[in-house]
């Protein structure tokens, strides 16, 4: 009998870690990368992607380790205490702990995963304990995104970077697409192409300023739709069966019950459909989109819920149906194919646009009817998975960003008690930092505020006098009147008035507006209002 070869420590990992942050350069990162994925087990490989890109669980996986810094302070006291030797610790042990910490749930819950904290804390050595809680915290930033890890797969499975991405574009999970570029090589990398109730990840838009620029980059002519304000979906039909998952490819099927039966009412049986959901009240309004995040949450009262608040579907995509693959076809295709499969009522308001005159009506239309802007499609493109692009453009008016919060602090007065003035950051595309331009107490019901305290506590990474810094995780939309060349923060900037419009549950960090965006519309502000001569 041969033994097993031993399992992976995870000072191993941690030793990588460390070579990968002090290592600037792309090529040698990809290298570090390759040499370690190839010395793993197969089962070990998933964990270990996710744990080196600074995750705990896949992309869409939903589950949270709820470990707040009290809780995680309490730990490393307690682990202080134990004078035990322990056995040090594994890839997959790290990672089984991880699962069992999210999982604990009921009234002892914090001490269980206090328990559990402690003798993972406990079995690492001081330095790669600094790697854990950098995972724990979400701050791993030792310079290895998505697309570097993409690569160092590549060179480990020998195989082109090319068929990588493609396959993660549609497996939407890194350490799955390692563990079968690793494993299964190229055949199995090219079968993982669109499956039936397996989430993809959705074609995104680049911003388009000016309408002559969209008619121009899409060939004089361009499907205009109205940008709906509301949370986008994908619906899987496989007979029987109905997925329904988000944006960010978490399964919301259960909380959407009418929308499965609307599925199960088309003349065809097997599909994928894409489009957005919107709140309305009973006359058929859009509601504020927390409303809508609220029926995305519900597990319980779903019923209930659903009558309270009725939901609207629009539909503008067709990726698949009855055995045809539509990805690859172009726009046209899919929309009259779509036409074709649903009822006029649930498609997104669109039309043809030829001239910068009748962009401008549309959209015109679009904001008197509450939505958002419009969305401007290339009629000859494929649907690029994952990917953004000009062959989709939004266009609406710019005045909100979408920024991160990366620390909370205590209000005063009235909101005495609540952590409510909130830090909000870009994100640097090229470091992967967060860029500190503004803080705001503005926006939010009291309800919101009490919700939020409790959100930033299980985020918070140090406790500070004033607040909290905390995990970069929640997103917010947020309305200014300017922004503003500042001293007051490294990234140089400011806004002016900022206010929270809305929470965005549906984005994550890396959704979030980044700092070239920001810079980009700074300038662009002059073209409408005239430069102080210092800053020219
Ligand atoms: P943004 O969130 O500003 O990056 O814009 C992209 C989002 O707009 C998509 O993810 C959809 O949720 C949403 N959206 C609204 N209307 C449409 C539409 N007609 N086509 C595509 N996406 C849309």
């Amino acid at each position: 009998m041969t033994t097993p070869p031993p399992e992976t420590l995870f000072a191993a990992l941690a030793r990588l870690a460390r070579h990968l942050e002090a290592t600037p350069k792309r090529l040698e990162k990809r290298g570090l990368l390759a040499e370690f994925l190839r010395s793993l087990q197969r089962e070990e490989i998933a964990p270990a992607v996710h744990l080196v890109v600074g995750r705990i669980f896949a992309e869409a996986d939903a589950r949270a380790l709820n470990v707040g810094w009290a809780t995680l302070r309490r730990a490393l006291e307690g682990k202080r205490q134990t004078t035990l030797v322990a056995e040090p610790l594994t890839v997959l042990e790290a990672s089984r702990a991880f699962a069992a910490i999210a999982a604990t749930h009921g009234p002892d819950s914090v001490r269980e995963r206090r328990r559990l904290l402690e003798s993972l804390l406990g079995r690492v050595d001081p330095a790669d304990r600094d790697i854990l809680l950098r995972i724990l915290f979400g701050e791993m930033r030792i310079g290895v995104n998505e697309g570097v890890m993409l690569e160092g797969i590549a060179e480990a499975a020998d195989l082109p970077a090319e068929n990588v991405r493609t396959a993660h574009m549609f497996l939407g999970d890194l350490g799955r697409v390692a563990e079968i570029a690793l494993s299964e090589g190229l055949p199995g990398l090219r079968s993982a192409g669109l499956r039936l109730l397996s989430p993809v990840k959705p074609m995104l838009a680049e911003m388009a300023e000016d309408p002559d620029d969209v008619l121009t980059e899409h060939g004089g002519e361009t499907a205009i739709e109205f940008k709906l304000d509301g949370a986008r979906i994908q619906i899987h039909r496989d007979g029987d069966a109905v997925r329904i998952f988000s944006r960010r490819l978490t399964d919301v099927t259960d909380s959407l019950p009418e929308l499965v039966a609307f599925a199960k009412s088309l003349p065809a049986s097997r599909f994928l459909l894409e489009g957005e959901v919107v709140a309305v009240d009973h006359g058929g309004r859009p509601l504020p989109f927390q409303d809508l995040m609220r029926r995305f949450r519900r597990v319980h009262g779903i019923e209930e819920a659903s009558r309270e608040i009725p939901l609207k579907l629009f539909l503008f995509d067709l990726l698949t149906v009855d055995g045809r693959d539509l990805v690859d076809a172009p726009y046209r295709e899919r929309w009259s194919r779509l036409e074709a499969l649903v009822p006029r009522d649930v498609l997104t308001p669109r039309t043809i646009a030829r001239t910068k005159g009748e962009i401008e009506a549309f959209l015109q239309r679009s904001l008197e009817e509450g939505h958002e802007g419009l969305m401007a499609k290339a009629l000859d493109a494929p649907y690029s998975v994952g990917k953004r692009g000009k062959k989709w453009f939004k266009i609406k008016p710019a005045d909100r960003l979408d920024l991160v919060i990366v620390a909370a602090e205590w209000g005063s007065g009235r909101r005495q008690g609540w952590l409510s003035n909130y830090w909000l950051a870009v994100r640097d595309a090229a470091t992967g930092r967060f860029q500190m331009i503004g803080k705001t107490f503005k926006g939010l019901t009291d309800e919101e505020f009490i919700l939020m305290t409790e959100r930033m506590k299980a985020l918070a990474v140090s406790e500070e006098r004033w607040g909290y810094h905390v995990r970069p995780e929640v997103v917010v939309e947020v309305a200014y009147n300017e922004i503003q060349k500042s001293p007051h923060y490294p990234s140089g900037f400011a806004l002016r008035f900022a206010r929270i419009a809305r929470i965005r549950d549906d984005k994550g960090p890396e959704d979030a507006d980044t700092y070239a965006r920001l810079k980009e519309l700074y300038e662009r502000q002059f073209e409408r209002k005239g430069r102080a001569p210092a800053e020219l």
